[in-house]
């Protein structure tokens, strides 16, 4: 394995071969400086007219210019050395030079101001603008969340299960990305806007634990700072109390918290349960910023503020379209009063689903949504009502939503669950303005990958294929 730059002070006075980028180059009358960058560190090599081959070829390098370097790692005479930085106190005696790379003059510099530089270009290019340490950084971290999630959760009985990318539609409240089928024209499979019905049909399973980081997908107009595909991390477990998975949330934040951010500070723990009523009296919003902003105005970036909202009206009426909506989404489990039973909800539903309140919890931190789930009806006559106020016809509830009041008929434990978004967390964390600036290749806002310079037409014989014609073809 080739030797990192982090690691090269163990080394003093030893002859190494090193690899990586050239990141700058400095000429100090007949001395070459270069510092040469991997992931993990940058050091200084330096190219001396001694060595009149090596040197020779030096003068021609350029910066991100792949090179295999082998020199020996001296100390640095005390006056030069920098113990601000990992490699400060050595620097590269270079031998032998090989140039493995060259690289032409770059559309924008590698630095950590990318942000100043145009978005389009650097989505574009993508691969330099990685190269950034900022950017590096941003995905290191978000490997450490995301190992930490499955470390966390693993050790909690939870087991990761993959759900299917190639599905059928799910309602939760967006346009499906669909995929034509081949073999069966004039049919498609959906996307996963999330993977709601497949991991409440893992409780029927009796996998009783689930998780997953999930890609979910969902056919938005440009809105915010958003992303046709985006990564929640989602969970089910089966008898849960609401608490049960609210107090789970808060101990996952707080150790990836602890252990990854430990100059962040949590303001309050437990999180503040604040009902949906109160946070919009209250707050005039339903994920209030809940710091408390300085004289000047600010608000600490490195002060946490979560919370969960609770007992959120289970339905609202929707005015463009004259009809009742589900707040989370149809799964969602009313909350019943003391004595009440299935078919006394029932009857609320159709006689004043405006009165039923949900058994549903979002997460919001510094006044963003992280997260939201629900506990959920597993109950097939209380589904069926709630598709049914929501305008939904019996053969077309058979035909979404059969397989799921098919399951509930064959011994189905009570469920629920949550999703977190982790796009919106790790960027929060990151002290980041947009999602963006953590995810490796983003798309632009209005759902274009100009990297890959996707979409992007198919040609006939795919179409054909496929059993499509499109309009202007
Ligand atoms: N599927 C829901 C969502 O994506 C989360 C949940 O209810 O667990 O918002």
């Amino acid at each position: 394995m080739r030797l990192w730059i982090k690691n090269i002070p163990q080394y003093l006075n030893k002859t190494i071969t090193l690899y990586g980028w050239v990141d700058s180059r400095r000429d100090h009358g007949k001395i070459i400086f270069i510092d040469l960058r991997d992931r993990t560190a940058k050091v200084q090599v330096v190219f001396s007219p001694a060595q009149a081959e090596t040197y020779k070829l030096a003068e021609k390098l350029r910066v991100e210019w792949v090179v295999e370097i082998k020199g020996r790692v001296n100390l640095r005479p005390e006056n030069m050395q920098n113990p601000k930085i990992l490699t400060g106190k050595i620097e590269i005696a270079a031998e032998e030079l090989q140039v493995i790379s060259q690289a032409q003059c770059l559309p924008f510099e590698i630095s950590d101001d990318n942000k100043s530089v145009n978005e389009e270009t650097r989505l574009k290019y993508r691969y330099l603008d990685l190269r950034s340490s900022r950017l590096e950084r941003n995905l290191i971290n978000r490997h450490r969340i995301i190992k930490f999630i499955r470390d966390f959760l693993s050790e909690r009985d939870f087991i990761e299960i993959e759900t299917p990318i190639l599905t059928k539609s799910t309602p939760e409240g967006a346009r499906d990305y669909v995929v034509p089928s081949r073999l069966e024209p004039g049919k498609f499979y959906a996307l996963p806007q999330s993977p709601q019905q497949y991991k409440q049909l893992l409780m029927v399973a009796g996998l009783e634990r689930y998780f997953q980081i999930a890609r979910c997908f969902r056919d938005e107009d440009s809105r915010g700072d958003r992303q046709p595909e985006f990564t929640q991390l989602d969970l089910e477990m089966d008898f849960p109390s609401q608490e049960d998975i609210l107090k789970l949330i808060e101990e996952l934040l707080k150790e990836l918290v602890t252990k990854i951010y430990p100059e962040k500070k949590i303001k309050e723990f437990p999180f503040p349960r604040i009902s949906y009523q109160e946070a919009m009296k209250r707050y005039k919003s339903d994920r209030p910023d809940l710091r408390e902003a300085n004289a000047k105005g600010e608000k600490d970036p490195n002060e946490l503020a979560f919370a969960f909202v609770i007992e959120f009206p289970l339905f609202e009426w929707k005015k463009e379209e004259k009809r009742w909506g589900a707040v989370h989404h149809p799964f969602t489990r009313p909350k019943l009063e003391p004595g009440e039973t299935i078919e006394g909800v029932i009857k609320k539903i159709k006689q004043n689903p405006s009165l039923l309140l949900a058994n549903q919890y979002d997460c919001v931190l510094n006044g963003n949504e992280i997260g939201g789930g629900s506990l959920r009806i597993s109950e097939p006559e209380l589904l069926k009502a709630v598709f049914e106020i929501l305008g939904h016809q019996p053969e077309e509830i058979e035909a979404k939503f059969g397989h799921l009041l098919r399951a509930f008929k064959y011994g189905v434990p009570p469920h629920g669950g949550i999703a977190l978004g982790l796009d919106r967390i790790i960027m929060l964390l990151q002290n980041e303005p947009s999602i963006r600036e953590v995810i490796a290749f983003p798309k632009t806002g209005d759902g274009r990958d100009l990297m890959m310079e996707a979409p992007s037409p198919i040609d006939e014989k795919q179409l054909k294929e496929l059993h499509l014609k499109t309009l202007n073809s």
